[in-house]
């Protein structure tokens, strides 16, 4: 369904919407708004609200810092939790432009759009579903975070001893109320840790999705005075949090990546989507897993992948292919976590896979067994190699892929390499709690 401007309006005013915040993400993915109020809608809605660009992290310089915001009509929705009395809250998000009418090259909306034109020029389209994680802590009196969880809950776990539960059900039904199908939503592996599915939909509506999600989750768990965290691995000894991507390629209605005729009813198609998935893992990781503790997740032991490998069944593969058929046909790459900025984050996938399709790139034999238990000479035996240990061994591996860098563009390549040498070496340079306990007394 398709939203019209007279439709945005329309339905502004049956649900009394006061004020509309226009969202847009920046490099690193942080979520931004700019409010106004429904007497200036229609000026929005024409792509005609301005802002300063160079009071956003990353996007441009003093001088040329006039910015417009285009609204994605499709994406009005309510916020469901902001009070009534005196004016609903909506929101839309936005694409951002120069002031020649161009599309901002910086605006990750913008870099997944021309990737998936990509696409669409070689016939597809691609739908995406994540599995997003997260914890939620306690906070002390003085509302700082803990990692002191309420529940002693595990897998799947039932029971009234959780508040979590309650806090995750407050959140499905707000998402509920802004037009998600949340497909399924349970309490994860590690105490406090949580996962909401909602359902794959095409990719620029599954990255408006995650960056929405990710502030619900937060304001949600907020009113209940509880701190929800998308940081990949809190607490040292559990599971951490990823953000699995199940994803596929349609034509038409068809799904590209299914062949009856497969032993695993995958097609060629698909088969070259996971070899340029496999090829550009390193650089991939860069964006998909971009903070330094992202790759504290990455260990063996705890669910999340190591290893660059395939498998329709075994978990601690990089991707994994789910059992189904038909339109359900997908394949699932379960390294990224959700500090990824959604829309970089798929729009480089998308590319890997693609460029996988273009070259004709053959994926290795699967691997049936369990890699943790592999020794380093099976691994190697196999052509199996491990995912970058840290940030900067990533980063590199991006500045060595121009095919990745290609999706990314220019700008963003720029900003975000910028940004991620700083924090290594912030990260690099401090002097952390796990040093002064082995060596502080022993020398
Ligand atoms: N929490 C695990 C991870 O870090 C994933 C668990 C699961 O399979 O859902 O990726
Ligand atoms: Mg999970
Ligand atoms: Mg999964």
């Amino acid at each position: 369904s398709s939203m019209t401007k007279e439709d945005v309006l329309q339905k502004a005013e049956e649900l009394d919407v006061k004020f509309i915040r226009l969202q847009f993400t920046d490099i690193l993915g942080v979520v931004k708004n700019v409010a106004i109020t429904v007497d200036q809608l229609e000026e929005a809605l024409e792509g005609e609200i301005m802002f300063d660009g160079s009071s956003i992290d990353g996007f441009t310089r003093i001088q040329e810092s006039d910015m417009y915001l285009k609204p994605d009509f499709n994406t009005f929705t309510i916020f469901p939790w902001r009070p009534e009395a005196g004016g609903t809250v909506a929101r839309l998000v936005c694409d951002v432009y120069n002031p020649n009418d161009e599309a901002f090259a910086g605006g990750p909306r913008n870099v997944l759009k021309k990737v998936l034109k990509e696409a669409e020029e070689m016939g597809y389209t691609m739908n995406v579903g994540p599995e997003p994680e997260f914890f939620l802590f306690e906070k002390t009196e003085d509302g700082r975070a803990t990692i002191e969880t309420h529940d002693q809950g595990g897998y799947f776990d039932l029971g009234p001893v959780d508040l979590g539960n309650d806090v995750r059900r407050e959140i499905v039904l707000t998402l509920e109320k802004m037009g998600f199908e949340v497909e399924a939503s349970h309490h994860e592996v590690a105490p406090g840790q949580h996962e909401i599915d909602f359902k794959y939909e095409e990719a620029l509506r599954t990255a408006d999705n995650i960056a929405t999600f990710k502030f619900v989750v937060k304001s949600i768990a907020n009113q209940y005075d509880v701190h929800a965290t998308f940081m990949p691995k809190p607490i040292f000894g559990e599971n951490g949090s990823g953000m699995h991507v199940h994803q596929s390629l349609f034509e038409g209605s068809e799904n590209a990546f299914y062949d009856e005729s497969d032993e695993l009813g995958l097609s060629q198609t698909a088969k070259y989507y996971i070899g340029g998935l496999l090829k550009h893992a390193q650089a991939l990781a860069a964006i998909t897993n971009p903070t330094v503790n992202s790759y504290k997740r990455l260990v063996p032991g705890y669910e999340a992948p190591v290893y660059q490998a395939w498998s329709s069944a075994n978990r601690s593969a990089l991707i994994r292919i789910p059992s189904a058929s038909g339109v359900g046909t997908r394949l699932e790459l379960r390294n990224p976590d959700p500090t990824a900025n959604p829309y970089l984050a798929i729009a480089v996938m998308l590319k890997a896979g693609l460029d996988g399709i273009k070259n004709e790139i053959e994926p290795p034999t699967e691997v049936v067994e369990n890699i943790y238990d592999m020794t380093a000479e099976e691994k190697e035996e196999l052509g199996i190699e491990s995912l970058p240990v840290n940030i900067n061994q990533a980063v590199q591996e991006l500045l060595a892929d121009e095919v990745i860098q290609d999706a990314l563009g220019d700008h963003v390549l720029k900003h975000f390499v910028e940004a991620k040498q700083i924090e290594w070496d912030d990260y690099r340079t401090s002097v952390h709690q796990w040093e002064l306990d082995n060596y502080l007394e022993t020398f």
